[in-house]
């Protein structure tokens, strides 16, 4: 067999495939490159889900027109020069590869003018052949416009998801760049309107423009450093409309499962969004071209961080806490009577509250989350087990009334909705329910399904559909509980991995040590 070097249009098609997934990462991309060359003002617009337009308009310094061409070769870069540079890095781009991946599988449009010059150049490129470089009047910066994204690699094309999959994933690259550069305006456009209009504002303002203004007064603020290094940011430990996390290490946005486990250790499936500022030698972010996983030196010094700063914020049971309450003692405890060795259960209170003893403490215990939380996990357990959650058919289906809307949502949902053990039959307009989650009863499952088809979240992760199914599953505060009920559920409750905090992150329990009670009376 004879070997051939492949001509440069081949190698830069076949490296796109690793920096060009889809349009969102064409966009992310393009957002890196307009924030390196110190862009304040950026506007962007997306057709067809970016399949047929993404476009990035930026007031940076420009590209000169010398540079143009270069600017699309692969591993041409202004960012970084020798080996060294390599370690200090303060730029999204080093590696020179993003222009010459996507004008290899789009028609792509330069257009650029530099400080000093009076007319700008634009570049044309069509599928990596290079076909004009003019001069054209333009605004100082530079304006890169994708077209017809794989137009010439069919087979990367229909691997496209439907318009909507892609415009949730291109806003949730703009959201996180949003989020981490609330100092420059930015402005989005989708299909020639105008969807987002965000003027420099803090990071308080930004959440609310761009994520929800319903809670940002619960978030709470952390900042925090040790040894390691720094970390900053809002979490938000009552029941949030978002349940989204955004990490940043080092000013780039990542995704990294050792952080997003630890933080959901500690506050739930809630919103967050952390920047750590770590040692350049303690990470890597060049694991993959497209720098979104990032490898750390040492994971536990990581989660160290990460535990200290958040749990002196929002651990409710320390003892600084427990001395600011009061205890108010209740005339409605109805005793059970019966005592368990371990866990002894004396009542409910308000018809609301467990309350128990367990080891030198009093517990009160919400019966509302701790059920929750059983029914949660329940559901998570045979989900990890079985990727599915077994269903039940229901001999007579269930008509539902949606809105067009919701109708389209359920449509986008149907596989993960097939997931957790709900079937349809869909004939547009009228939907039916066919099957249920076994464990839940009809009505749950309904009110459940109505939960997620009204949640704002466009995205619905599978945790937040369990936390809605078992919310609904659950017995409520004011139902009044017989002792056995109680105690089958405070049973299952201490046994869950993390009976703590519901699965929306608000803690289920307050106790109360008898040592401080015996202080407070002034018995030895
Ligand atoms: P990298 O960002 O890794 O350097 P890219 O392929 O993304 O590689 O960009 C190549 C070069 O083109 C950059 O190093 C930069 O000099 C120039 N460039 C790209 N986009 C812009 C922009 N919006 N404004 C100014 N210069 C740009
Ligand atoms: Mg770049």
């Amino acid at each position: 067999m004879k070997i051939q070097k492949l001509s440069e249009e081949v190698i830069n098609k076949i490296a796109a495939g690793e920096v060009v997934e889809r349009p969102a990462s064409v966009l992310k991309e393009l957002i890196e490159n307009s924030i390196d060359a110190g862009a304040t003002n950026i506007e962007i617009s997306i057709e067809k889900g970016g399949k047929s337009l993404i476009s990035v308009k930026d007031n940076g310094e420009g590209i000169h027109q010398d540079d143009l061409t270069l600017a699309v070769q692969r591993f041409c870069t202004s960012k970084i020069k020798s080996e060294e540079d390599l370690y200090m890095i303060n730029s999204y781009g080093f590696r020179g590869e993003a222009l010459a991946s996507i004008s290899a599988v789009s028609k792509f449009k330069l257009t650029s003018r530099v400080l000093g010059e009076l007319t700008g150049h634009q570049l044309y490129i069509e599928g990596g052949k290079f076909k004009h470089l003019i001069e054209v009047g333009s605004q100082l910066g530079t304006t890169v416009e994708v077209k017809d994204l794989f137009f010439n690699v069919p087979a990367r094309q229909k691997f496209l998801k439907t318009e909507r999959t892609e415009l949730i994933h291109i806003l949730d690259v703009f959201t996180k760049y949003t989020l981490n550069h609330t100092d420059k305006h930015f402005k989005l456009f989708i299909d020639k309107k105008e969807y987002y209009n965000l003027y420099p504002s803090t990071l308080k303002e930004r959440i609310a423009q761009i994520i929800s203004k319903d809670f940002t007064r619960n978030l709470i603020e952390i900042e925090y450093e040790n040894q390691l290094g720094k970390i900053y940011g809002l979490v938000s430990i009552s029941d949030s409309p978002n349940k989204k996390g955004y990490i940043y290490v080092n000013g780039r946005p990542v995704r990294n499962y050792i952080i997003s486990n630890t933080v959901k250790s500690l506050i739930g499936e809630n919103f967050y969004i952390l920047f750590l500022e770590l040692p350049p030698y303690f990470v890597d972010h060049n694991v993959h071209p497209s720098k979104i996983e990032v490898k750390f030196r040492k994971e536990s010094a990581v989660v160290n961080l990460i535990k200290g700063a958040i749990s002196e914020k929002i651990n409710p049971f320390n003892t600084a806490t427990f001395q600011k309450t009061e205890f108010q003692l209740n005339q409605n405890v109805v005793p059970y009577g019966e005592k368990k060795s371990q866990f002894e259960i004396i009542g409910q209170v308000e018809n609301t509250f467990l309350i128990a003893y367990y080891n030198g403490e009093l517990y009160i215990i919400d019966q509302h989350v701790a059920h929750e939380r059983v029914q949660y996990e329940l559901l998570m357990n045979e989900y990890l087990e079985k990727g599915k959650i077994s269903s039940q058919k229901l001999i007579t289906p269930i008509p539902l009334k949606l809105t067009p809307d919701e109708t389209a949502k359920l449509i986008n949902l149907e596989k993960s909705l097939n997931k957790i053990g709900y079937e349809f039959k869909i004939e547009e307009p009228n939907v039916f329910i066919t099957a249920i989650p076994s464990i839940t009863s009809i009505e749950a499952a309904e009110t459940a399904l109505n939960d997620i088809l009204n949640s704002n979240d466009i995205f619905i992760p599978i945790e937040e559909m369990f936390s809605r199914i078992s919310c609904r599953q659950s017995v409520m505060a004011g139902d009044k509980l017989n002792y056995e009920k109680a105690k089958s559920i405070l049973e299952m409750w201490i046994k869950t991995e993390n009976p703590n905090l519901c699965p929306h992150g608000r803690p289920i329990y307050y106790k109360i040590s008898l040592d401080e009670v015996k202080k407070a009376v002034g018995r030895k």
